[in-house]
């Protein structure tokens, strides 16, 4: 067991990056777990033209790559493992416990796990058809058609990327799309068109993607919080905070969560302060 850190971050995604930044410009002793690399979903995401300071986009991959350019400059902790249980440790703490085996102690606690594709129903799929949770598993096979399954920001902005690839993107989503007309104009100047319903699916792909929603991942919450999902950045547990899409709703933005991020870290600090925690 590693001596007791002012503060443990889960996901390395936006929100988590954000909140060990900020931590660690507050000079709080941080250490960041995340079980993919940092940036999180982001390399799903074909280019992102919302938020500021990019005024031409920027695709997620190279955002991704400066996000971790910047915590490796810092020099924060990063520990590359699945935190599999967060326990309250006495008054003043929590203790984080990893798969890989490791035990840490923290004065306070930021969860910040992003969200998991909904499942594709049976049977919406061509049986023998691979399905990926997200683009980046895509194997690139020029020429290839990959069905795209769903018809929402994350569908269009999805089939961008696989048209990036060289590769055929055939949307099918079961409504009417709910996508931004942005996107969709984008995607239809280069030849990708939304099909609506089972009819005009494409037999001949091999893989497929599955864009039709995401849940918050809160697994780690439930025992922490057996009054439910929070709503808010700080829990009802003191020391205990959650950030960004896990707790958006359908507001999930890089922005929003890189906000919550840093708050969490600064109602650590301020906990810290305030707690007399040792
Ligand atoms: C196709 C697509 C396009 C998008 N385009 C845009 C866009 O144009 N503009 C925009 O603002 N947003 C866009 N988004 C949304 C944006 O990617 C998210 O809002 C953002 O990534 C949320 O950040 P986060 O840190 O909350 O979660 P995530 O980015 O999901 O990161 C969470 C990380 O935590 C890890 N994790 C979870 N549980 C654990 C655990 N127990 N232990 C260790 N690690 C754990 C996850 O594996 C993940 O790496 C897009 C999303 C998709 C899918």
């Amino acid at each position: 067991m590693s001596a007791k850190r002012d503060m443990v971050v889960i996901g390395l995604g936006p929100a988590g990056v954000a909140a060990a930044l900020q931590a660690w410009r507050d000079g709080l002793d941080v250490l960041a777990i995340g079980d993919e690399p940092v940036g999180g979903l982001l390399p799903a995401a074909h280019r992102l033209d919302n938020l500021p300071g990019h005024p031409t986009g920027i695709s997620g991959r190279a955002l991704a790559r400066r996000l971790a350019a910047q915590v490796r400059a810092a020099g924060v902790a990063v520990e590359r493992d699945l935190a599999t249980a967060v326990e309250r440790a006495g008054e003043a703490g929590f203790r984080v416990v990893t798969g890989g085996g490791r035990v840490h102690l923290a004065r306070t606690v930021c969860i910040a796990p992003g969200t998991s594709p909904v499942p594709l129903p049976r049977g919406l799929v061509p049986d023998g058809v691979h399905v990926l949770r997200d683009v980046r598993g895509l194997e690139r096979v020029p020429g290839s058609n990959v069905l795209v399954m769903g018809g929402g920001d994350a569908a269009i902005d999805s089939a961008l990327s696989v048209a990036d690839a060289c590769m055929r993107p055939v949307v099918v989503a079961r409504h009417a799309t709910r996508a931004a007309a942005r996107l969709l104009a984008e995607a239809a100047a280069r030849g990708i068109h939304v099909r609506i319903g089972d009819a005009d699916r494409r037999r001949d792909a091999t893989t497929a993607i599955a864009c039709i929603g995401r849940e918050p991942r809160l697994e780690l919450l439930h025992d922490l919080l057996p009054g439910g999902a929070p709503r808010d950045v700080a829990t009802e547990v003191p020391g205990l905070f959650v950030a960004g899409d896990a707790i958006r709703g359908r507001d999930r933005f890089v922005a929003t969560a890189m906000g919550d991020g840093q708050r969490a870290a600064v109602l650590a600090r301020a906990y810290i302060e305030g707690s007399g925690s040792t």
